[in-house]
């Protein structure tokens, strides 16, 4: 069974741009896009394998390219524009980290965006770790980039999966090995996957949905340890704590999220059976938190209430 899987950031976990950012700056601001092209295609290829800092490359470039704001504020406009993630696939990572899968992202990128990428997006609390092009000093083309990764997990290539949606990327892998694919889309992924791995394990991975609770749990397909239970609600322990103490608390009527909620008196109960299972472990006198997450911070479009207690494992 395959040990270590890796994963392209660009075009893979965060979903396919529109366009370079090249090309969204020369309509933004009205400039010729060569103009533009010529620093991406030389100079931020050093920043790229780490030889260079981005910000020392940029200030000429930028006054050339109009940009009136600091070299920060570039940065931030760039990195804003690509950073939407697939929470689809992202789910399937975790169902593999959870199976005991350690998956990686591996990405040509230069430091600041590598660090935008692993902090602010979060992509740090989804995978095991992550190899940048700026740490490696190559890029995915050169298979060096690959036999560090290989060396530093102390991984067999053969025990090694890799999904990149850039040919020359897999081709660049595969010479040493790996089973690398191109990434073209979803489902032809889940069926790859259902190929590697053992029936017991696939399942659990071909599903895709926004919706755990209606799709995974209320339908039966993921078992889930119940602490509480009426007509109208359900109380478990997530399948993935990230505190020793970890439970979800759900309304088994679909209701997508709390702006969505018509009888308040739903949240009044869902508190009351929050209120119950604190006092029950008391928890009132150690600690506890409660969360809600809306909008990119909700995961899974289902009203749900997290209640922590303990210690934060991961
Ligand atoms: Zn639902």
């Amino acid at each position: 069974m395959p040990k270590v899987v890796l994963f392209d950031a660009d075009g893979v976990v965060v979903r396919p741009r529109q366009k370079y950012f090249s090309e969204k700056y020369a309509q933004d601001y009205n400039i010729p896009l060569e103009q533009i092209s010529p620093f991406f295609k030389t100079e931020y290829k050093k920043a790229a394998t780490g030889q260079e800092d981005i910000k020392s490359l940029l200030p000429s470039y930028l006054k050339e390219w109009g940009w009136t704001k600091t070299v920060d504020e570039f940065l931030a406009y760039w990195f804003e524009s690509e950073k939407d993630l697939d929470t689809q696939l992202l789910r399937v990572v975790a169902n593999l980290r959870e199976k005991g899968v350690k998956c990686y992202l591996v990405s040509d990128n230069e430091k600041y965006r590598g660090q935008y990428l692993m902090q602010t997006v979060g992509l740090a609390d989804k995978f095991d770790g992550a190899f940048f092009s700026y740490q490696l000093g190559v890029t995915k083309s050169n298979s060096g980039f690959f036999s560090q990764i290989l060396e530093n997990l102390s991984v067999e290539p053969q025990d090694t999966i890799y999904w990149d949606d850039d040919p020359k990327n897999v081709a660049s892998a595969t010479t040493l090995g790996i089973s690398a694919f191109v990434y073209d889309d979803f489902g032809e992924f889940i069926r790859k996957l259902d190929e590697l791995f053992p029936k017991e394990m696939q399942g659990f991975m071909a599903f895709d949905t926004e919706d755990f609770y209606c799709d995974m749990v209320f339908s039966g397909k993921v078992q889930v340890k119940k602490v509480r239970e009426t007509d109208e609600l359900l109380a478990f322990y997530h399948t993935r704590p990230s505190w020793t103490h970890h439970i979800v608390v759900v309304p088994k009527k679909h209701v997508k999220t709390l702006t969505e909620v018509q009888d308040m008196g739903l949240v009044k109960r869902i508190f009351e059976l929050i209120k119950e299972i604190i006092l029950e472990y008391g928890w009132a006198n150690t600690n506890f938190k409660i969360i809600n997450n809306g909008g990119s911070f909700q995961d899974s479009k289902h009203l749900h209430f997290h209640l922590l207690s303990g210690e934060k494992i991961r």
